[in-house]
Parts: structure tokens; C-alpha cells; sequence
């Protein structure tokens, strides 16, 4: 067993031990200030003697941190947690008991929690609305506020009835409960700060219907959200002045934008039908080849085209990394566009098909269109 020292003190920082075996470069000391991966809280990094702590694992009772160099058993070490990432942990995790705790009040139980990714997740049994999320929410955060003290202290599991935990506790024997004032109390064996405004605020971000009929909350707390807060307050003020306006107005100003460039877009294609019919109506009956500056213009071209009875329109067009080909026959034309189209392939290391009035095919070898163009024509005959 090692000797839990956040089970202690939660902000003891620096410790001091020995290396009492080792396992490739995997170290377990006889006391540890590092929190493992457990009850759905990270564990921690930081250094032993100046090396990495690249991760900590607890396996029956015993603490093991993988390190980025080997120690050797009987060293004297000297460890220090990244501290930053370890109060970020504890901000999280207060938070999550204070919000199984609003939710329980809501007549919501917690079946799971999970605070090892950047948003942290508490799946409730039953069905919530977001109604009732945003209750909760403010439930928390007034019981922040309140800057309530935490403790934590040990029971043996004869007298757990006594403490009104929201959970029943998955071990037995002596238990350590952590009381947040009046508000909850938790079985939990992770690390928590002593007062309740340490974790700053709590929100909720959104709610996910998960099998079962449960719901997946979705929340951080403390410096996460500042720094949300800032990422999104830059965010929508860069929004402000791009759009010249307020901030209420701005979802106004964005949706009239989306209106007009989708009327735009309608035009633009309007436009290129009628400039294709008039590309296609310029034509003068026989063989024409001709190349489109503009790639997009080409399936209209090409449909334009086949409605002109005595044409044979040999098409190309290109957007810079591919070559396009499209060959149409018109009525009356013995020739079919798709044995055409074949001709030219080859010389754009290209593919396609289609019928013998219209025939479409795309090809990567962007030099070889011209000729391409040139070898359908000479294969009229
Ligand atoms: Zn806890």
C-alpha cells in the first residue's frame, strides 16, 4: 500500500520519499503526493527528481507512476506535482459532486461521472430537459457562492446509514465520505478544494439523450470556463464588428446575410444556364471544340448542347489540378457521344461515360487537354 498523501492534504504540492520497486520505468514509492486515474478523475503529472511523471496508476492499493527515465529502487526522491493541472482537477471535480448533489434534488440520479477529457460528463438515470439543467445550474452555483467548506473524514461502513449520502458506496470497510457544508455529502477518494468558491462557477454546455433513457450532462467549472469565456467573448465581439453591430443583433444580421448570399446563389446559376444556352446557341452546326474558362459552366454547356439537332460539341474545361471533357450529339448526328468521349481519355489519364447524346469524363493529366480535344476530332471520320 502506499501512502496516500492527497488523501491528506489535497494541496500538499511537493513531498519527499523512497523508491520501493520499480517495473521498466514505472516507480512505486512508499508515499505519493500523485493522484492516479480513478473514480473518473485524471491523474496527475509533474516530476520525481527532475523527471517526467508521464502517468500514475493505482493497482491493489499500490500507487505506480511511469516516468520518462528509470529510478532505481532505494532512491531518495524528492517529487512535485503539476500543479495547475491538479487545482483544474479539483476545480472539476468539486463541481461535479455539487451538481450530482442540484440534480439529486431534481429528483435525478447520477449512474456515472467522467472528468478526464477537456468537458467533463455526468450521466443522469432519467430523462432531463434542459429546463430543468439551467435549475440545477444555478442550484450549483449558488451553493459556489456561498463558499461552503469541504472536508473529508473516514466512516466505518456500520455507521455510513448515519451520514445521508446521496450514493450508496461501492466499497466497505472504512470509508471516507467528503462533506461539501450542508449541502452533500459524497463516498469519494479523490481530491477536492476546501471550500466550495474555489470552484469558481460551474455551467453546463449540453444535455445528450444516451441509451437507456439517460441523460449525458456536459459541464466545466473554474479556469476552463474563464478561458472559455474569453475564447467566446473574443469570438462574438470579432462577429460585433465584422457585422458593424451590437451583439443582439448580430444573429439578425447573420441570417439576412445567409438569405441574400442564397439569393445570390440562385442568380449566379440562373446567370450561367442562360449563358450557356447562349454559348450553345452560338454554335453553328458540324463539329465545334471548344474550352470553357469557367469549369462550372460546363455541365450546363454540355446539356445545352444535345438539344441542338446536327451538333457535335466537343467540350473542355479545367480547374488547374484536373482536366474535364464532355461530348454531345445532337439529332441527326450518326456519331455517339460516349465512343467519343473514349478517344480523349487516354490523353488526360481520364475516366467516364455516358450515353451517345452526352458523355462526360475527368482526368488528372491537365497538359494532355488540348490534344485530347484535338483526337476526338480527328476521330470523327
Ligand atoms: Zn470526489
Amino acid at each position: 500500500m502506499t501512502v496516500k498523501l492527497y488523501r491528506q492534504d489535497a494541496y500538499q504540492k511537493e513531498f519527499a520519499s523512497t523508491v520501493l520497486e520499480t517495473q521498466e520505468n514505472s516507480v512505486r514509492l512508499e508515499a505519493t503526493a500523485f493522484y492516479p486515474s480513478a473514480g473518473g478523475q485524471a491523474f496527475d503529472t509533474g516530476f520525481l527528481n527532475g523527471i517526467k511523471v508521464l502517468e500514475v496508476k493505482e493497482k491493489d492499493g499500490a500507487i505506480w507512476h511511469r516516468l520518462e527515465t528509470p529510478l532505481e529502487v532505494g532512491t531518495a526522491v524528492s517529487g512535485q506535482i503539476d500543479w495547475a493541472r491538479r487545482f483544474d482537477h479539483m476545480q472539476q471535480h468539486t463541481g461535479e459532486h455539487l451538481l450530482g448533489q442540484a440534480f439529486f434534488r431534481l429528483s435525478r440520479y447520477v449512474i456515472a461521472v467522467n472528468m478526464e477529457h477537456s468537458v467533463c460528463t455526468l450521466d443522469l438515470g432519467e430523462e432531463t430537459t434542459w429546463e430543468t439543467a439551467m435549475q440545477a445550474e444555478s442550484d450549483v452555483n449558488a451553493a459556489i457562492w456561498a463558499a461552503l467548506p469541504i472536508r473529508s473524514y473516514e466512516v466505518p461502513d456500520s455507521e455510513i446509514a448515519q451520514i445521508p449520502l446521496r450514493r450508496t458506496p461501492k466499497v466497505s470497510g472504512m470509508i471516507r465520505v467528503v462533506q461539501i457544508g450542508e449541502y452533500d455529502y459524497s463516498a469519494c477518494g479523490g481530491t477536492h478544494t476546501n471550500s466550495s468558491s474555489e470552484v469558481g462557477m460551474l455551467k453546463i454546455f449540453k444535455l445528450e439523450r444516451i441509451k437507456g433513457g439517460a441523460t449525458r450532462v456536459y459541464f466545466n467549472c473554474g479556469s476552463r470556463l474563464l478561458a472559455d469565456y474569453r475564447f467566446k467573448h473574443d469570438f462574438m465581439a470579432g462577429l460585433g464588428l465584422r457585422f458593424s453591430s451590437a451583439l443582439e443583433v448580430v444573429p439578425a444580421r447573420v441570417d439576412s446575410a445567409l438569405e441574400d448570399l442564397n439569393k445570390a446563389r440562385l442568380e449566379v446559376a440562373n446567370l450561367k444556364t442562360q449563358l450557356a444556352a447562349r454559348i450553345a446557341a452560338s454554335f453553328l452546326k458540324g463539329v465545334v471544340v471548344y474550352q470553357l474558362e469557367d469549369v462550372t459552366l460546363l455541365p450546363d454547356l454540355a446539356k445545352a448542347c444535345t438539344m441542338r439537332d446536327q451538333l457535335v460539341a466537343i467540350l473542355g474545361a479545367t480547374d488547374g489540378s484536373r482536366a474535364f471533357l464532355a461530348v454531345t450529339c445532337g439529332a441527326g448526328v450518326k456519331q455517339q457521344a460516349n465512343e467519343l468521349l473514349k478517344i480523349g481519355l487516354p490523353f488526360i489519364e481520364g475516366k467516364g461515360g455516358g450515353k451517345p447524346d452526352l458523355a462526360q469524363g475527368s482526368g488528372s493529366r491537365v497538359a494532355g487537354l488540348e490534344a485530347a480535344l484535338e483526337a476526338i476530332r480527328s476521330g470523327m471520320a
